[in-house]
């Protein structure tokens, strides 16, 4: 009898074991901004689709073999800052100096644990230095030349900063300067901005972490750093919640909007994307910003609001049902 009960119970925990497949999912982002169907061709389309959906795979692929959702986010960005067609990494686009200067930050949110690197313009992967910070530093955010002496002491990938230049991002600088001279209290394009990448995921381990990382913006100037590297503007995770976002970083600073999402869900018990929808959709375009955000819960469950007329998105959603999309309406 007891033998019987013994061997029920081990089916029991075998048949459930089954049923409770990991829920595992990942959101990404590429930046949003002003970006026309006039102005994206069929090509730059299809490349950049297939920039998103490698960067997913990539992602999806640790979270599948059961690795912590701070790896999948890091890996996701690393393919996309690798890619020219996104203002991060190689493709960054240029300050006032014509020199690419990049942010970025990554959170895990178990242990609240953060690393942040600004303004360095040598480190191939600014989201590896980022982790670095994490793991390997008393600190959270490291700027400059001192982030990049941290970096070398810990080896990370160091390239010349030439490496990140593309003629695209070099007329944009041009464009952005000839429109300053011509008006110089015009207000910044949102086009000035397009192109951030991020990442947020849900691990087997019910874990949620966020990653984020950029150039900033087109001719910032004087040493500014965006929201992206600054923990809780534009990265953050908590148990249930982690959020990357892109836009206007001054308004998403003034915000602590990614911060602001996951309180909200915390404390006020909205649902993540009720949250994400009210502070994009509100707070942001009510202070004058603009921009857009992913998020996701400790479901699984992703919110994608933004309030320009383009987000390079993309998702492995908890079912395995997954797409990529860049305009706000649906029939991409
Ligand atoms: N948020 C970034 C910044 O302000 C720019 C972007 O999202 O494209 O630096």
């Amino acid at each position: 009898m007891r033998r019987l009960a013994f061997l029920f119970t081990a089916l029991a925990v075998a048949s459930g074991a089954q049923a409770a497949e990991p829920r595992v999912a990942i959101a990404i982002h590429g930046g949003a901004g002003t970006m026309s169907r006039a102005a994206l061709t069929p090509e730059a389309e299809k490349a950049i689709r297939a920039d998103l959906d490698r960067a997913l795979d990539a992602g999806h692929q640790v979270l599948v073999a059961g690795g912590p959702a701070l790896d999948a986010v890091e890996a996701a960005v690393r393919v996309l800052e690798d890619s020219p067609r996104f203002n991060a990494g190689r493709g960054a686009v240029y300050n006032a100096e014509g020199v690419n200067e990049m942010d970025a930050a990554i959170m895990d949110g178990h242990s609240l644990a953060a690393g942040a690197v600004a303004g360095v313009h040598r480190v191939r992967n600014p989201i590896g230095l980022a982790r670095a910070v994490m793991e390997k530093s008393r600190h959270v955010m490291l700027v400059g030349d001192g982030a990049e002496a941290f970096g070398r002491s810990v080896g990370i990938e160091m390239v010349e900063p030439s490496y990140f230049g593309t003629e695209h991002r070099r007329r944009q600088l041009e464009e952005a300067q000839a429109k300053e001279r011509a008006q110089p209290r015009a207000a910044l394009p949102a086009s000035a901005y397009f192109g951030t990448v991020g990442a947020v995921a849900l691990d087997a381990e019910g874990h949620t972490a966020a990653a984020t990382s950029t150039g900033g913006m087109t001719n910032k100037r004087w040493g500014r750093v965006g929201d992206a590297p600054i923990i809780g503007a534009g990265t953050y995770a908590a148990e249930d919640c982690a959020v990357s976002a892109t836009g206007w970083g001054e308004f998403f600073i003034r915000l602590a909007v990614a911060y602001d999402i996951c309180a909200r869900a915390a404390y006020r018990g909205d649902s993540v994307a009720e949250a994400a929808t009210e502070v994009v959709m509100r707070r942001v375009p009510g202070l004058g910003g603009d921009g857009g955000v992913i998020a996701i819960d400790g479901q699984g469950r992703i919110a994608q609001p933004f309030n320009t007329p383009g987000m390079y998105r993309g998702w492995i959603a908890a079912d395995g049902s997954r797409g990529t999309a860049i305009f706000a309406d649906a029939e991409e």
